[in-house]
């Protein structure tokens, strides 16, 4: 069982459960005194723990040693466009996995919902982090609109777009510069010709097709992000 924790780890260290986590420990998977927890916390890497105190809906665990180093993922940032509830824990999830720095939900002139729950979105990315082995969690911001966002952007992180206008081009990423990326996915709708062109405008702004296909936004941002780690990622 691996758990993520907000408090520091370190050799000795006393390591207090959320209540649901103690739940979890000891109420669904039967753990007690005496077991051994894998813990991380997204800063100080893997380490081993062991159940000191047990109870309904508290635990200590104590820290024992460090069994890996703290890694980090390739920056590399996603930002798109949220679409129905399920699809988009999807992509939360799958970035997380992919091994995504930060996650960026914007709001677009075609985006499907109009509020997204942020908190609900971290735990996903949580989750998928506990489940993969890593021991980094991607931040996943609040959602903003995508002008707002590209108003304030710093050009040093360029912007690769996916656009589906390119479908079928033959262009692939393998010539990306290496350098922080992010990659832009549109939502069912796809980009309003504004917005497309106000992001062809953009000297930061890398425009990509993804292959003959057009894909549902769930698909294109696994697809992208794949292509980009293939590319450019460790
Ligand atoms: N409604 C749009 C249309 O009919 O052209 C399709 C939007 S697509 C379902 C959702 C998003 O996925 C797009 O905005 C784009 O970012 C990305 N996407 C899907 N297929 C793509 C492709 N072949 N190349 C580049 N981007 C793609």
């Amino acid at each position: 069982i691996r758990l993520c924790v907000e408090h520091p780890l370190g050799v000795g260290q006393a390591v207090p459960l959320s209540p649901e986590q103690a739940h979890y420990l000891f109420g669904v998977m039967r753990k007690g005194v005496g077991d051994a927890i894998a813990l991380f916390n997204g800063r100080d890497g893997e380490w081993t723990s062991e159940v000191v105190e047990a109870g309904k809906k508290r635990g200590i665990l104590a820290c024992r040693e460090q069994a890996a180093p703290q890694q980090m993922p390739p920056d590399l940032w996603l930002i798109f466009a949220p679409i129905k509830k399920e699809r988009t824990d999807f992509i939360v999830e799958k970035a997380a996995e992919l091994g995504c720095a930060r996650i960026l939900p914007v709001q677009t002139e075609f985006t499907n919902s109009g509020r997204i729950r942020q908190d609900r979105l971290q735990a996903h990315a949580l989750e998928a982090a506990e489940q993969c082995l890593g021991t980094f969690v991607p931040p996943v911001d609040e959602m903003v609109p995508l002008s707002k966002l590209l108003a304030g952007w710093d050009g040093a992180r360029r912007i690769l777009w996916a656009d589906e206008s390119l479908v079928g081009a033959a262009e692939t990423l393998a010539g990306l510069a290496p350098g922080p990326w992010a990659i832009l996915i549109g939502p069912e709708g796809g980009f309003s010709e504004a917005e497309r062109e106000k992001l062809r405008a953009l000297p930061f702004v890398t425009p990509v097709s993804l292959g003959p296909r057009i894909l549902r936004a769930d698909t294109a941002a696994v697809a992208a992000i794949t292509l980009w780690q293939a590319a450019l990622g460790d």
